[in-house]
């Protein structure tokens, strides 16, 4: 089995750690490796943005990488946790099948999709990834392999949707996929001038399946939180073709950009013309363009530099949004730090037994900071603001909040193997 020392970091980019990785090709090997370690976290593609999977011991599912099983008819997919859902797309497209719930990027792997139970521009409508779940195999801490379901081992489950890969290793998923018969959408643009507006525009198309919303993070006064609403539904084919994911040539950014690029006065005039620019109105778009438009510019995290960049996501409940979200741009703004990407997403109510999972009905935030000195101490800011209101943040995105913010609390996990330099940020125990 290989094994590499190496520098890790995951899409922010901060924090680096150096850590032993271990890249096991198969269960045997996966299990000698959690049995000699005392700590160590598991690792997909590292497509989370803080210090999740992270640790100085790693264990890599990327060589993990099988399809076990795909049920052409019924649309149940079973693969081992390194599957990457780019490479599961090119396999269920042709036969007419999509994901139920998608992230913003397909280079994420199966198991990181279960670990981070991640959501999509769907939520009030499907839910979390964990809702199209129908078992995963899990190896544990004594190197016993446990299945877990809604009906075995459903503790076990529950513990490790969202969980942040501290109950185990995710083996592999057997999961539902979607039918489509197109790989169309149409989509809609609605311009919004303030966040009352937009919040509005969301409330107000309510039945389309997607929505997200762009945000000037930089606008102030009367025009404080404006955006535009990105809806869309999936087209049906009226002649039906053989279908193909659709993929563009992608650019990528081979260096670091230099740290002045996001400048705020660089960003202000990029609001400025995307604003400009959006029309309200209809146009066709494929699953590439609609879902998944950041990939296509691969590294684009090397856009804020060396120094990598924080997000912060948070969700507020739906009757604190608005005021909440206003502070907290105010906050932004008074303190003189500019967000790059601003993002609103519509969540649904929360399973109860989905103890984990990050969405509650309300809306979450999203915004990116190149990481500068000032950034702690303006999330911690912002993390009162958060907390005030009834929110809380996304581990999957987290990287310097207070310990107590994802309302997730690392102590209440039975084994203290498996563990990141997230966990041991958080644990109270382990803090100094
Ligand atoms: C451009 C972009 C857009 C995104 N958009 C969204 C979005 O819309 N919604 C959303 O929810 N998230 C989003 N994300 C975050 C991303 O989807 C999640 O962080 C996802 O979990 C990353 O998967 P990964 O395979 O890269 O896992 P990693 O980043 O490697 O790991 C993430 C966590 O999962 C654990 N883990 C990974 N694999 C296993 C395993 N086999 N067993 C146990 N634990 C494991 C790790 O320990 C870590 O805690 C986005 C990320 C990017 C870069």
């Amino acid at each position: 089995m290989e094994r590499q020392r190496m520098e890790l970091s995951n899409w922010g980019n901060y924090p680096k750690t150096i850590a032993e990785v271990y890249f096991p090709n198969s269960i045997e090997e996966a299990r000698a490796v959690v049995l000699e370690q005392e700590r160590l976290i598991a690792r997909g593609n590292g497509r989370c943005y803080g210090d999740a999977a992270l640790g100085h011991q790693v264990i890599s599912t990327l060589r993990l990488k099988r399809i076990l099983n795909f049920d052409t008819q019924n649309g149940i997919v079973w693969v081992e946790a390194g599957v990457l859902l780019a490479d599961l797309l090119e396999v269920i497209v042709p036969h007419g099948w999509f994901f139920h719930v998608t992230p913003g990027t397909r280079y994420i792997t199966a198991g990181g999709a279960v670990a981070c139970d991640v959501h999509g521009k769907n939520h009030p409508h499907k839910g979390c990834f964990s809702n199209w779940v129908i078992d995963f195999d899990l190896l544990c801490a004594d190197g016993s392999v446990v299945r877990c379901s809604r009906q075995e081992n459903s503790n076990l489950f529950w513990q490790t949707c969202g969980g942040m890969g501290w109950t185990g290793v995710i083996l592999s998923v057997r999961f539902q996929l979607m039918r489509i018969s197109s790989v169309f959408l149409q989509q809609r643009a609605v311009k919004a001038n303030n966040l009352e507006d937009l919040l509005k525009a969301f409330e107000a198309n309510r039945s389309w399946p997607y929505a997200v919303a762009w945000v000037d993070g930089l606008a102030r006064g009367l025009q404080l939180g404006r955006g535009v609403l990105w809806l869309a539904e999936h087209q049906t084919a009226t002649t039906p073709k053989p279908l193909a994911f659709p993929t563009r040539r992608t650019l990528d950014l081979p260096v670091y950009a230099p740290n002045f690029l996001l400048h705020p006065s660089l960003i202000w005039a990029h609001n400025q013309w995307y604003y400009a620019r959006a029309t309200n109105g209809e146009q066709r778009v494929d699953l590439e363009q609609c879902f998944y438009p950041l990939d296509r510019v691969h590294h684009w995290n090397r856009l804020y530099g060396r120094r990598g960049f924080v997000q912060y996501q948070f969700g507020l409940p739906e009757e604190h949004s608005l005021q909440g979200f206003r502070l907290v741009l105010e906050q932004v703004h008074s303190s003189g730090m500019a967000p790059f990407l601003c993002v609103i997403k519509r969540h649904g109510d929360r399973p109860q037994e989905a103890i984990h999972s990050f969405p509650e009905r309300g809306y979450s935030l999203a915004l990116d900071f190149p990481r500068t000195p000032g950034v702690p101490a303006l999330v911690r800011q912002l993390d009162e603001l958060v907390w005030k209101w009834g929110g809380k943040v996304y581990l999957a995105k987290d990287a310097c909040s207070a310990p107590h913010m994802s309302r997730i609390f690392p102590d209440r996990f039975a084994p203290n193997k498996f563990w990141s330099l997230l966990r041991e940020r958080i644990q109270p125990s382990e803090r100094c």
